[in-house]
């Protein structure tokens, strides 16, 4: 990025936004926001974050509530092409990080095949922003030497992962996308030789001021996400690390 007041046009910027917390953009971010012609954003950016922009730039929601998708896949990748040949400067903006279950590798190959140029701007993912607003370090030496990202959503509503390499000791697994699978998570957990004490938990809308962690084990889980009505966008958090909330944690309540 220059520092030019204008950007270039006809180009695309796939930007992170982070987890919701608006001062968790990156500077680069936020200052692509500010100056872009046109935002093409995702139901995950958080509150606040669209009022940097421009007052003239032009806005489009591309949605993605889980099973809602407002604008299909390919809709959304030709419409980058479009605002960027019309000689604008384009800023394609995704909650967490863009290329973190955020598709954003495909957008970026549609742009390639059409010659548009573009960059991408990373992004604090919700897996960091859930850890660090909620008191877990997703690695500690004296609980995991490794964290693993997954998706618990998989297109056909099933969800067929790889579970010998998940339940493993010493080992923190975020799921995103989730919480619809818990009791199916939490069960292949413990099957696959996880103690059924394992702490794990849910956090929702992390980072944000109605964040909420609901915790639990393995064991517990799922009836503790129906009893306190717990919904999406949340991940599901397992592992020893889990435990550390009760001292680690600071924001939550205390904002
Ligand atoms: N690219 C994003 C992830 C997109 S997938 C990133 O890097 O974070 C969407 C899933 O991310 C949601 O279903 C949820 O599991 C998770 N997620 C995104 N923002 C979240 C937040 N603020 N709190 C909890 N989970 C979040």
């Amino acid at each position: 990025m220059t520092t030019q007041d204008t950007l270039p046009a006809g180009k695309v910027w796939l930007v992170g936004a982070g987890p919701g917390d608006p001062e968790l953009l990156t500077l680069k971010a936020a200052r692509l926001i500010a100056r872009a012609d046109a935002l093409v954003y995702d139901h995950l950016v958080g509150d606040g974050i669209m009022d940097l922009a421009r007052p003239d730039a032009r806005r489009i929601y591309a949605g993605k509530e889980a099973s809602k998708h407002t604008m299909p896949q390919g809709d959304i990748n030709q419409l980058l092409v479009d605002l960027a040949r019309e000689g604008l400067s384009v800023v394609r903006l995704k909650g967490g990080d863009p290329f973190i279950f955020g598709r954003g590798g495909e957008e970026l190959e549609t742009l390639v095949g059409s010659g548009i140029p573009f960059e991408v701007v990373p992004g604090v993912t919700a897996a960091a922003g859930c850890g660090a607003y909620s008191g877990f370090p997703l690695t500690h030496r004296d609980h995991a030497q490794s964290v693993t990202f997954v998706t618990g959503h998989l297109k056909d509503g099933t969800v067929n992962l790889d579970w010998p390499a998940l339940a493993r000791p010493k080992h923190t697994v975020v799921f995103y996308m989730g919480i619809g699978a818990a009791e199916e998570i939490c069960r292949q957990m413990i099957n696959h030789g996880l103690p059924s004490m394992t702490p794990a938990a849910v956090v929702r809308n992390g980072t944000q001021k109605d964040q909420q962690t609901v915790l639990g084990t393995l064991g517990t889980l799922p009836h503790r996400i129906a009893e306190s009505g717990i919904k999406p966008p949340a991940l599901i958090v397992v592992g020893s690390v889990v435990g550390l909330h009760e001292k680690l944690s600071w924001f939550e309540g205390k904002a």
